[in-house]
């Protein structure tokens, strides 16, 4: 299933970033859903695009 990393590591400081986007309703995430991180260190938000699914694996 589809769904995005509860955080990810900041690209600036190597901080941890918190996932900011509320999942939806039904929980379904789309691919090309924008997804927003804020880093707990440096303050910086960043936003992510999740990937389409089709494709390479399988
Ligand atoms: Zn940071």
């Amino acid at each position: 299933m589809l769904e995005p990393e509860p955080t990810i590591v900041c690209i600036d400081c190597g901080g941890t970033c918190h996932l900011l986007t509320h999942p939806p309703e039904d929980g379904a995430w789309e691919p090309g859903d924008i997804v927003a991180y804020r880093c707990q260190d440096c303050r910086d938000r960043w936003d992510l695009v999740l990937p389409d699914e089709d494709g390479d694996d399988e």
